[in-house]
């Protein structure tokens, strides 16, 4: 099809979702795959209708988060895909489906990107959705930016940072990012943000406390809220289990739910 007839096929798609969140990093590694994962969860347990899609190009973390390593979705006769639909009934699309190998698409050059960026918009099949969580490639450079110019009418970003000053830093340039295309932040989350001690519940902080909201403050973005290192995140994570859904009487489970019901 005509590059202009793709754009309206993508653009009716999309239509039909009330709300498409996009979660954003400064950098790799502070959890933002965890984070949208987590947030997709605790809106589809409130009794919203969640679709969550993983375009990080750098190894699409979703498929390992949620247990679907190996699954390819169905592809129907008019060659559209259906997204998988986890316990739940959450909907989950990922880049890693697409692919052989979780790392083959870190070598792909910007037209092939581009190209399975407006399948995975285009060509799913969401159906009705209250939300869309799309969990990004990580900082502000070329990947970031061609997923975002191909989302029309994105609610707004998470950003999702780690309390010590080098993340911080990173997020200051992700609220850069979004003003200038012009997608509200809808504000920060500040991950890992405290150790509870399990012994004596004492609060440890490893990587200092409250430097996502200091930043928050100071770029005059919203703060929503942070979530403590909880060493059941990995576990849950490494067993593709979401942590949401066994640890509901945790802090972090807690911290969760609170981020998710303003949205
Ligand atoms: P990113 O998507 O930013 O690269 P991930 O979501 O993959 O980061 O998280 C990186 C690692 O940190 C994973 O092993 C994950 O389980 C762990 N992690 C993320 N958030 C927390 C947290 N709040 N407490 C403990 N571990 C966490």
């Amino acid at each position: 099809p005509s590059a202009s007839l793709e754009d309206e096929k993508l653009k009716k798609n999309l239509q039909r979702i009330a709300h498409k969140i996009l979660v954003l990093s400064g950098k790799g590694g502070v959890g933002k795959s965890t984070v949208a994962v987590n947030l997709a969860i605790a809106l589809s347990l409130e009794g919203k209708r969640v679709g969550l899609l993983d375009v990080d190009f750098h190894g699409p973390s979703i498929p390992t988060l949620l247990h679907l390593e190996g699954r390819r979705p169905e592809v129907t006769d008019h060659g559209t895909m259906l997204p998988i639909a986890i316990e739940g009934g959450m909907k989950v699309m990922s880049l890693g489906f697409l692919l052989n190998r979780p790392e083959d698409a870190v070598i792909w050059r910007g037209p092939l990107k581009i190209g399975a960026i407006k399948q995975l918009l285009g060509d799913v099949e969401w159906g009705d959705l209250d939300y869309l969580v799309i969990d990004f490639p990580p900082g502000t450079g070329d990947e970031p930016l061609t997923v975002a110019n191909l989302i029309p009418e994105a609610d707004g970003a998470v950003v999702v940072t780690t309390p010590q000053d080098v993340s911080t830093i990173d997020v200051s340039k992700s609220v850069t990012f979004c003003r200038q295309l012009n997608i509200p932040v809808l504000g920060v989350v500040e991950n890992m943000s405290g150790l509870v001690c399990p012994h004596c519940s004492q609060v440890i902080d490893l990587f200092k406390q409250g430097g996502g909201e200091e930043m928050a403050k100071r770029m005059n973005v919203p703060f929503l809220g942070r979530i403590p290192l909880d060493p059941q995140i990995v576990e849950s994570s490494d067993a593709g289990e979401p942590f949401i859904f066994h640890h509901k009487n945790t802090e972090a489970a807690e911290a969760f739910r609170r981020i998710v019901a303003p949205l």
